[in-house]
């Protein structure tokens, strides 16, 4: 590890004196729980000149639930998260996902906002500066060659966020403030798929807080990764299901979202084809098919793609099997 490099260190007390920071120096980075962006300080892959804390800055730490939806601000822990009663009721894959990062230590500085908008990952990146130099760097950082894909000018570096994924099969849409003014998308519009740069947010835009639809909380949901340290570890593949089933045993509705196994969370296409069925087996086999044929791994971790996809195809399955179960209506039996 480096040492931290120097840096002007912000304290605003308000979301429009951090933007006018933000605003004024373009090289800031904002920190929230520090737990993504220092690490990757103190490896040498950031330098910014500034840093802007938002753990001082009022309003980010709001939530309210009411007939619009859940919402969350972008400050608020993933223990506070996990630990509310609506979420923890309503949207379960959503205080899974806050339970299953890293260790309890990280969920209590690690905030929403941060886990969001967490750098993609990959094996010849998330490494100290004096392994990476050895390497001659790659395209995401200095360098010039990809070593996943020698050749290519693509980078496959994975997004391996929890929330995301949960709070995608729920509807979520992003607030986001700029000295512009404000403006609301759907969470799934603010990645691309881009190991590079895989955030949608302007240099002076701040993510505030997340909404979940009203319409689909109480709607059975889960979220569950694989990872190669149980106690505290990124995802090598994680998949949040979200279902609803009709009276007669049919399916309302499915979502499905996929993560560390593309630059982006993937909310899983196709899932209309099981609406109005009852799930069998080979619906749930079609089900893990799905995921595995649009979940794209690359070598950018210790554990091999091929592994990955199928990991992700069975963790969609079986949860989508347990939810489906466990979501009987009392008409049905
Ligand atoms: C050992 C270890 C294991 C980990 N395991 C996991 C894991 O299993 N799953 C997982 O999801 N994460 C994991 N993490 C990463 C991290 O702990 C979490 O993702 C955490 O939620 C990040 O939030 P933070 O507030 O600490 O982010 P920060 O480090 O403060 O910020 C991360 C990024 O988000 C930006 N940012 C922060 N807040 C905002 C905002 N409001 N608007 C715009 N940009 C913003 C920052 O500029 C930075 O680029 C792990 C980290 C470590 C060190
Ligand atoms: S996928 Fe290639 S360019 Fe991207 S971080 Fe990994 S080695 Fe670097």
């Amino acid at each position: 590890m480096e040492y931290m490099p120097d840096f002007h260190l912000h304290r605003p007390t308000n979301i429009d004196e951090a933007l006018e920071i933000k605003a004024q120096n373009p090289g800031a980075r904002v920190v929230a729980g520090g737990t993504d962006l220092l690490v990757n300080i103190r490896r040498g892959i950031e330098q910014p000149d500034a840093l802007i804390d938002l753990s001082g800055t009022r309003g980010l730490n709001m939530f309210s639930d009411d007939h619009e939806g859940l919402s969350l601000g972008a400050g608020l822990s993933l223990k506070m998260i996990a630990s509310l009663e609506p979420v923890r009721d309503k949207y379960k894959a959503v205080a899974d996902a806050a339970l299953a990062v890293a260790g309890a230590t990280h969920q209590a500085y690690g905030t929403l906002g941060g886990n969001l908008c967490l750098d993609t990952r990959c094996l010849f990146y998330n490494q100290s500066e004096w392994w990476r130099k050895s390497n001659a760097y790659c395209l995401k950082e200095r360098g010039e060659i990809c070593h996943v894909a020698p050749g290519g000018t693509f980078c496959f570096a994975a997004f391996s966020g929890d929330m995301a994924p949960a709070m995608l099969v729920f509807g979520a849409q992003v607030d986001i403030e700029s000295p512009a003014g404000n403006r609301r998308i759907p969470l799934a519009d603010l990645y691309r798929n881009d190991g590079m740069d895989h955030l949608a947010l302007a240099a002076d835009e701040i993510i505030t807080g997340v909404s979940l639809a009203a319409g689909l909380g109480g709607d059975a949901s889960g979220y569950e990764k694989a990872r190669v340290r149980g106690s505290i570890d990124f995802p090598l593949a994680g998949a949040a299901v979200r279902l609803r089933r009709n009276p007669d045993g049919t399916l309302a509705d499915l979502a499905i979202a996929l993560t560390g196994v593309n630059p982006m969370p993937h909310l899983l296409k196709g899932t209309d084809a099981f609406l109005g069925k009852k799930l069998g087996e080979a619906e749930l086999d079609a089900i893990r098919d799905l995921a595995r044929k649009q979940a794209k791994p690359m070598r950018t971790t210790t554990v091999a793609p091929w592994y990955r996809r199928r990991v992700v195809g069975a963790l969609a399955r079986r949860l989508t099997a347990e939810l489906y179960d466990a979501a009987v209506e009392p008409e049905d039996t």
